[in-house]
């Protein structure tokens, strides 16, 4: 038998999906970079499949492309054509959600929204949260180790993580489904395999960590008018609120654009920072908070949203869908330490605009997690193309110490400049990993390193 019948005797009906019934949206992830079909899509229905198909995969060679919601932006679930994609969809459901010991047993193919769902529905709150809720799934915010808008409080993916199931590379089956938050029994081998983007194994259940809801969070939106003053608001925020649910900080030319595409007045006149900060402390007590800060001169005007209407109106201005029609839009995710963003964002912008003086420059992002989020949008001239954009947010951040990716993982996109956040040392281990889990090269080949 040929290895694809084989496949689809280990997958049963509908377990094979090839020729001309490949749907478009295998072929990328949203950063739209991927350009060819898969070979043909295996939908494992559980465990034991998956293994079953890995075996035959590893015995031929054959390289396979792990596929979650596809929601990455790094090109890391992108196809190739020599490629199977594993698509995880029909590895979905909630298992089991234990109040006693607050965890949640989950299967990779589930969508974030639906563990957060669950999670509610028994009185427990899931702390992982992004703009993706409704198509990423579990399995691709473990492997791309997620951020999202929670981390200044709860940590990012990793951090509501206590065990997980993986399928290595030649089909072995590694169970480490722990449940207690502490569990110094040798190595915690679950780390290897969140944030390795599907090069190291194929997750696919998970054990999650819960917590108790975080009560009435209340949304408030300030103008502020120097990038020292977001830093000082947010460490008085921290220290006043107590433990603050967001912070969000948008840049003049970001917010501008946004609140005029969705056609929202927020503040009179422009402000060179808004900042969305979310807090659970009672609103009389955000409010004296708020009115101390204007006092002192922190912001220049704040608004508290009254509704639940009005704060999705404060995060669509943040999620900034508007911002997409910009041309040739690259998204950038960097960090650096949080007191020198401000910094960055000056020098980064002007280098651009030295190139591209009618280029769309604009920054945003989770300030209070060293993240920031850069938009740049411009028309190339003759021999130019998105790298020469790559070289120049690259080359400046590098005079920070940044790193190129905080959240989005580094896929094929950041590939080529994965040197300049990692040490020579750094990298040969990483190497030394892949090659131990991976002789082959065969699971998501040509991504990450
Ligand atoms: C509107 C929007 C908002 C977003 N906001 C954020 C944000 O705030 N923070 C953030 O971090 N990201 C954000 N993202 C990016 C994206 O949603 C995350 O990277 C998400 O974790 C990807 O999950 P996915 O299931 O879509 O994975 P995919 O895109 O399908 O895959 C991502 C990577 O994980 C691998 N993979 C997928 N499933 C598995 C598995 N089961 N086992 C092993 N490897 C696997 C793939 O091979 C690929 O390398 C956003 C994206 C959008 C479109």
């Amino acid at each position: 038998m040929s290895l694809l019948e084989d496949l689809r005797s280990a997958l049963g009906e509908g377990g094979v999906i090839e020729g001309e019934t490949l749907a478009a949206r295998t072929t990328s992830d949203m950063s739209g970079t991927g350009t060819s079909l898969p070979r043909a899509v295996l939908r494992p229905r559980s465990t034991a499949q998956l293994s079953a198909i890995m075996k035959l995969c590893h015995a031929a060679g054959a390289p396979v492309i792990p596929q979650g919601g596809l929601t990455g932006l790094a090109g890391g679930a992108n196809a190739a054509g020599n490629a199977f994609s594993v698509s995880l969809e029909l590895l979905r459901g909630i298992e089991e959600v234990d109040q006693a010991s607050a965890t949640m047993v989950v299967k990779a193919g589930t969508p974030l929204e639906d563990c957060q769902r669950a999670a509610v529905e028994n009185g427990l709150f899931l702390a992982l949260d992004l703009g993706s809720r409704g198509s990423c799934q579990i399995g691709g915010n473990l492997s791309t180790n997620a951020g999202g808008i929670r981390v200044i409080r709860y940590g990012m993916a990793r951090e509501q993580v206590l065990g997980l199931e993986v399928v290595l590379a030649d089909g072995t089956i590694l169970s480490s489904m722990n449940r207690m938050l502490k569990n110094n029994a040798g190595y915690d081998l679950k780390h290897l395999f969140i944030g390795s983007e599907g090069t190291l194994g194929i997750i696919t259940r998970a054990v999650l960590r819960l917590h108790p809801p975080p009560g009435e969070i209340t949304t408030v939106l300030c103008a502020v008018q120097r990038y020292e003053d977001v830093v000082a608001l947010l460490r008085r925020a921290q220290s006043v609120l107590g433990g603050i649910l967001a912070f969000e900080a948008m840049w003049r030319d970001y917010f501008a654009f946004n609140t005029q595409a969705l056609k929202l007045r927020v503040f009179e006149g422009s402000h060179p920072f808004c900042v969305i900060l979310e807090s659970t402390m009672p609103v009389d007590d955000i409010e004296t908070f708020l009115a101390a800060c204007l006092e002192d001169q922190l912001i220049q005007d704040a608004l508290v949203a009254r509704s639940h209407a009005q704060a999705r109106e404060m995060w669509s201005v943040r999620e900034g869908h508007p911002i997409e029609v910009l041309p040739n839009l690259l998204n950038f995710d960097v960090s650096l330490p949080i007191g020198q963003i401000g910094g960055y964002a000056e020098a980064c912008t002007a280098a651009l605009l030295a190139r591209w003086p009618q280029a769309h420059v604009s920054f945003y992002g989770h300030v209070g997690d060293s993240n920031v989020h850069i938009c740049v949008g411009t028309h190339y001239g003759p021999g130019e193309d998105m790298h020469d954009v790559d070289e120049i947010v690259y080359r400046v951040l590098g005079n920070y110490h940044g790193s190129i990716s905080a959240e989005h993982g580094i896929g094929t996109l950041k590939r080529p400049y994965l040197h300049l956040s990692r040490s020579p040392e750094e990298l040969a281990l990483m190497r030394s990993l892949k090659q131990a889990l991976d002789p082959k090269g065969i699971l998501n080949p040509g991504k990450v390193i």
